[in-house]
This record gives structure tokens, C-alpha cells and sequence, in this order.
């Protein structure tokens, strides 16, 4: 059995929901990469594949703190350091419940090729906590950051490991870690990036993903000859930060936005959703979106137990394009089915792996133009190594500075995934483009420098 099999069998039996999705991530890649393996044998013989998927280390940290009750409470913290080829690794933290070892060695194998698609100088890596910061006061949240950067310190620098934000990870708990990190080692550098703009963080970043994954979808409709997204039904899932930017991002450039949704359920506001009302909602207050209905009572909103078996409110919406930006797999078969159904054009991924192996299928086949996350959410990553830029030469740029040079990373990275994907014989399958360019500058990085 060959190493590709065998990988995929223990893909087919493992049972944990994040080795699970390791595996979901790796089965994609290794699929996609056949063409380029194929094509030069030195892949191959140097053995990259085995030697990309196991992480360089996994780091793992008990974190104990004291809640507001004065109880001492004990959270896991992680840190996979996956690949360094290109650069230092780099990768957001994670803050939820589900954090396990399995999901962020997904989300770390992922960030490897999305920060190679860049063209940045940045390695692959990701962290987290089981921590839950819903309910939790400011005051717990600020003694969890410092009791885990109490550990994490040890494995990170600027020029070793720079996390980043994620789920649950806003630029309110990227200043308590960076504050904890500045008094263990009363040194002041980029060891982090989403820091507050107010001390050297950079402007745009938290706008970064939800702008870049409109970007990309400008420039996919471009290349596919299609209509482009001005005076467009969009629809958005999720509520958070890429999310709400994806939908003001949408406003800017003339479409319409429909929709969002959280844990909880879906608002769908045919006259264009109040982004306003959604970031003191969601953004400032962490609320429930059911109470957007206490401003808009003429909008919808559908709570998860009524969504249809096996889907999602959100995707039953018609939409020229649609946005998923919530969590992973949260896009699956019936959901693709709809969407097509109801006539979209494009599905374009801001969360990491929204989609299901399944509802990429038949979404390529049915033709509708498809943006995957690795690609098109890279916008995040690549404003956080303009930030690690602007600490080192100890700059700042202005937003519009910003602005233009990811908007001309989010084209040149899917004008590439575009033109990689035709060299290897799969035009217009933007999933292989964006596998196969990434994957060939880490390898080529990684035979370079020797095993
Ligand atoms: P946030 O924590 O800011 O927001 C996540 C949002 O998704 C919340 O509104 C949450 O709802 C909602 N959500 C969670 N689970 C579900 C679900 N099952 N169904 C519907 N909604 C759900 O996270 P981000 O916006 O930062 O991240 C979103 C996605 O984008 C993640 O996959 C992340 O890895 C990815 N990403 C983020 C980047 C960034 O720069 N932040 C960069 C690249 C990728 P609730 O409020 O109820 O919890």
C-alpha cells in the first residue's frame, strides 16, 4: 500500500471529530497534488509529502487561573508548530470549547499552504485553548491570557513563532497576551500580530479576512467571465469578525448582503442586513442575533432547530454569491444543493473549511465558480505579516497604504491559483490551483534546505 493510501485509510477509520478533520484536510490535499507528483518525481524521492504532514511539534500546556468567584479553573493550551520552510511559523489562536489537538493540527496544515499561497515569507502553525470566553468577564479573560502566555512565551519570537488571532481570539485578548509576554521577557517586539492599533498593531487587520475574501471573489467573477458582485444578493454566514467585514467589504462594493448567522441561528433581512446593529450585537456586546429582530421585527430569524436536517438556513436563501464565514463543515451536500438550486454563482470561503468534501463536489460540477479558504481567506495572515513588517523597521502605514496591498495580494494569489490550476490541467478548479501552488513553494523550499 502506498504512503497516499494509506493516509487516506486511516482517514476512513479514525474516529475523533478533529483527527477526523485532519484528515478531511489531507485527503483534499493529497488528491490534488497527484498531478504535481506525477509530474517531477523529486517530490517523491525527497519525501515531502510524509515529512509535510507529521508537525514539526505539538506543544501542550495545562493552564490554570483563578475565575472571578476566586475558584482555580484548568484549561488545555496547544501550540502546533507545523512548518517553518518559508519562514517563521505563523498562525492565529484559537479560544473555544472545541479545541482539541486534531482540530488545530487541521487548522496548522491548512495555514502551512494558505501562508505559502501568500508569496510572504511565513510558516504554518496554529494554538489554542479549550478556554471558553462566552459568558466570561473581562477580568477572567485578561488572568486566562496571562496564566497561558505564561507558558506559551517559552515557544514563541518574532522570528520563531508569531500567533495571531482566531476564534475567540479579538484584538482585546491579543493586547492581554502581548501585555503578559512584554512583562515575562521585558522585551517589547512583534512576537504577536492583531495587537490594538493604539501600540503596534497594524491598521486593517481586523477588517483584513472579510475584505480579502472580496477581493478574491471580484477577481475569481473577473477571471470566470462572470457578472461581478455590484447590485448582487449575497448571503453571509457566521457573526464574527470576518464575517461582519466580508459584509461591509460587500456594501462598499455595491451588493447587497442578506444575511448572517451564529451558533444560535440566522437572521436573513431581504433589504440588506444593518451592520451597525450586527457589531454592537455580535462585536462589542457578544450577544444573541435573535435580539436584531427588537430593531428590524419585519427581517426573519431562524433558529437552528428549525434548519433543515442535514443543512443550514443560511444556504436556502437565493443569492448570486455566497459567503460561508462561521466554522468548519458548516456548508454541506444539501446546502450546495440550494444554493444551486436558487441559481448562485459563486461560493467563496472566509472560514477554514466551511465546506464539505461532498458540497465541493457537486458545487464544481454544477459549475459555480468556488474560492477555497486556504486562498481566499489568506488576507488575515497576509495583513499580520505586513504588521510583523512595520514592527520591524518600526513603521507605520497608513490604511489606505494597507488597503491596496492586500487588495493586490488577494489578486495576485487567485490570478496564480487560477493560472496553476490551467498549467496542471484543471481549469477553473481553483481547490487543485491553490493545493498544488502551495504546496510546490514549501516543497521546493524543503528540498532546498536539505532533510
Ligand atoms: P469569531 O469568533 O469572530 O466569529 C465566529 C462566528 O461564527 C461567531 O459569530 C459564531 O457564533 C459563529 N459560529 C460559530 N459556530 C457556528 C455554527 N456552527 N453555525 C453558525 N455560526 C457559527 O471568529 P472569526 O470570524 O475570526 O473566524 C471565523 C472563521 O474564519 C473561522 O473558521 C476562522 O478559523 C476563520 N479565519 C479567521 C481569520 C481571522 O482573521 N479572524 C483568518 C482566517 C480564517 P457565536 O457568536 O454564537 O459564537
Amino acid at each position: 500500500m502506498s504512503f497516499v493510501e494509506a493516509e487516506i485509510k486511516k482517514f476512513e477509520s479514525s474516529n475523533g471529530s478533529g483527527t477526523n478533520l485532519f484528515y478531511q484536510a489531507l485527503e483534499e490535499v493529497i488528491y490534488s497534488i497527484a498531478p504535481l507528483l506525477e509530474s517531477d518525481p523529486k517530490y517523491t524521492e525527497h519525501a515531502i509529502l510524509e515529512r509535510l504532514v507529521v508537525p514539526d511539534r505539538m506543544i501542550e500546556f495545562k493552564v490554570t487561573w483563578l475565575d472571578d468567584n476566586n475558584k482555580i479553573q484548568v484549561n488545555t493550551g496547544y501550540r502546533v508548530q507545523f512548518n517553518n520552510a518559508l519562514g517563521p511559523y505563523k498562525g492565529g489562536l484559537r479560544f473555544h470549547p472545541t479545541v482539541n489537538e486534531g482540530i488545530l493540527k487541521f487548522l496548522g496544515f491548512e495555514q502551512i499552504l494558505k501562508n505559502s499561497l501568500t508569496g510572504l515569507p511565513i510558516g504554518g502553525a496554529k494554538g489554542g485553548s479549550d478556554f471558553d470566553p462566552k459568558g466570561k468577564s473581562d477580568f477572567e479573560i485578561m488572568k486566562f491570557c496571562s496564566a497561558f502566555m505564561t507558558e506559551l512565551h517559552k515557544y514563541i519570537g518574532p522570528r520563531m513563532d508569531v500567533p495571531a488571532g482566531d476564534i475567540g481570539v479579538g484584538s482585546k485578548e491579543i493586547g492581554y497576551l502581548f501585555g503578559e509576554y512584554k512583562k515575562i521577557t521585558s522585551t517589547y517586539e512583534g512576537v504577536l500580530t492583531g495587537k490594538p492599533f493604539i501600540f503596534s498593531g497594524s491598521l486593517m487587520r481586523p477588517e483584513a479576512t472579510g475584505y480579502g475574501v472580496v477581493y478574491f471573489t471580484e477577481t475569481m467573477l473577473d477571471i470566470e467571465n462572470k457578472e461581478p458582485l455590484q447590485g448582487k444578493v449575497c448571503t453571509v454566514s457566521g457573526a464574527g469578525n470576518v464575517a461582519l467585514h466580508a459584509i461591509e467589504k460587500l456594501y462598499q462594493v455595491g451588493a447587497l448582503p442578506v444575511s448572517c448567522s451564529d451558533s444560535q441561528g440566522t437572521i436573513h433581512d431581504p433589504r440588506g442586513v444593518n451592520l451597525d446593529l450586527l457589531k454592537q450585537l455580535k462585536l462589542e456586546k457578544r450577544q444573541s442575533l435573535e435580539l436584531y429582530l427588537e430593531t428590524h421585527p419585519e427581517a426573519k430569524y431562524i433558529p437552528v432547530e428549525e434548519y433543515p436536517e442535514g443543512g443550514h438556513a443560511v444556504w436556502d436563501i437565493p443569492c448570486y454569491a455566497a459567503f460561508p464565514c462561521a466554522t468548519q463543515n458548516e456548508l454541506t451536500e444539501l446546502d450546495a444543493q440550494n444554493l444551486i438550486t436558487n441559481g448562485c454563482v459563486s461560493v467563496t470561503e472566509g472560514a477554514n473549511m466551511p465546506s464539505t468534501p461532498d458540497a465541493i463536489e457537486l458545487l464544481q460540477t454544477h459549475n459555480v465558480c468556488f474560492g477555497p479558504a486556504k486562498a481566499a481567506n489568506a488576507g488575515g495572515v497576509a495583513v499580520s505579516e505586513f504588521e510583523m513588517s512595520q514592527n520591524a523597521s518600526m513603521s507605520t502605514w497608513t490604511f489606505e497604504e494597507v488597503d491596496e496591498k492586500l487588495k493586490l495580494t488577494m489578486q495576485r494569489i487567485c490570478k496564480r491559483v487560477a493560472l496553476t490550476a490551467k498549467d496542471y490541467g484543471v481549469e477553473g478548479n481553483y481547490v487543485d490551483g491553490a493545493n498544488i501552488s502551495g504546496f510546490k513553494k514549501v516543497a521546493d523550499a524543503m528540498i532546498a534546505e536539505g532533510i
